[in-house]
């Protein structure tokens, strides 16, 4: 029996189309260009079927509501296929890519992001690869998790970051090993695989809107730039901070204005600016003053990942306690306390 793949096709460059303004997405285009893929009708390939949202995206537009639309729409169709690729622009991929584990809860299928550098349409492309590898991954892998699939490298979802803004290795997870990797073979790491749940159905929780931010410290960044980022209705905050989690701890208005949002219970997150590595902020005077004044560690998670995960906390109304607590605990896989 042929596998099934349902692909849920948000947008991005690889089903674009050139046209005078540029690269634009066009309903139907990227199904017309699937067609013109010999190899998809192969007897290996899995039956495919492509669902178009509406109005395709340049994932610049991405909002968190899209987020809960490809999670439901996921969650809908989990029963009838075999696995998912959600074909998708790369520019918010890794944000997408780490809300949608904490989104499905009892997932227990493979779902690729995946897309692509250059459209489909051009004569040389990265498209064809990465969809035909995703197709085959989700058709032939029991990996019960959202991963992203770019450039030979199958990353977890929630670990991954976009690298590159023009080469085709445009993705990389530097907090964890690749899942995979597709050379001559596709070799899957199965020992770093997370088992399914026992949960018998996909959820998607309701979620409302929450009020979450992320700011990038730099230096000289003023108290009151920060102080204004802080104030309400603000819920949560995702500090992009030096190295192990370090800022300007000899400015006090700095630290000030981190204490009174604490003081008012907004969840401050630490995340490293660096690619690589994790937070500790007992390591340095000018970490331990942030945890003083109430920022909690992010350990190793992505910023993307923080991002995405306050966002789920908030939204299904976890109290700002809660909120702390699940922040720095590993819900699924994103972080190594
Ligand atoms: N701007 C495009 C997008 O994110 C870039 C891409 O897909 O590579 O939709």
């Amino acid at each position: 029996m042929r596998k099934r793949v349902y692909v849920a096709y948000t947008g991005g460059t690889i089903g674009m189309k050139r046209t005078r303004k540029g690269y634009e997405p066009k309903t139907g285009y990227l199904q017309e260009q699937m067609e013109g893929i010999p190899e998809l009708r192969h007897a290996s390939m899995p039956s495919v079927t492509v669902h178009e949202y509406e109005p395709l995206l340049d994932s610049s537009n991405m909002t968190p509501r899209q987020w809960l639309e490809i999670a439901r729409d996921i969650a809908a169709q989990h029963d009838d296929y075999d696995g998912f690729v959600v074909v998708h622009g790369t520019d918010t991929m890794a944000y997408t890519a780490s809300a949608l584990p904490f989104l499905l809860d009892g997932l227990a299928k493979p779902v690729v992001i995946t897309g692509s550098q250059i459209p489909l349409c051009e004569i040389r492309n990265d498209a064809r690869e990465n969809l035909i590898t995703s197709l085959m991954i989700a058709s032939g892998y029991a990996i019960p998790e959202v991963c992203l699939y770019f450039g030979g490298k199958l990353l977890r979802g929630c670990r991954s970051v976009k690298v590159s803004a023009s080469g085709f290795a445009a993705f990389d997870s530097p907090n964890f090993l690749p899942l995979g990797e597709a050379g001559i073979d596709i070799n899957i790491r199965w020992e770093l695989v997370r088992k399914p749940g026992r949960k018998k159905r996909v959820t998607v929780p309701e979620l409302g809107t929450p009020v979450v931010s992320a700011l990038r410290l730099f230096p000289g960044i003023s108290h009151e730039h920060v102080r204004n980022v802080l104030r309400p209705p603000l819920q949560g905050l995702v500090l992009e901070a030096y190295g192990v989690g370090n800022g300007p701890d000899q400015d006090a208005e700095f630290i000030a204005a981190l204490e009174e949002a604490a003081a008012r219970d907004v969840v401050i997150v630490d995340c490293t600016q660096c690619l690589e590595g994790r937070v500790d902020l007992s390591e340095y005077a000018a970490g331990s003053a942030l945890a003083r004044a109430g920022v909690i560690s992010g350990f190793d998670m992505t910023a993307e990942a923080a991002v995405a995960k306050l966002y789920y906390l908030f939204g299904r109304g976890d109290s700002p306690a809660k909120v702390k607590r699940e922040m720095q605990r590993d819900l699924c896989g994103e972080l190594t306390p």
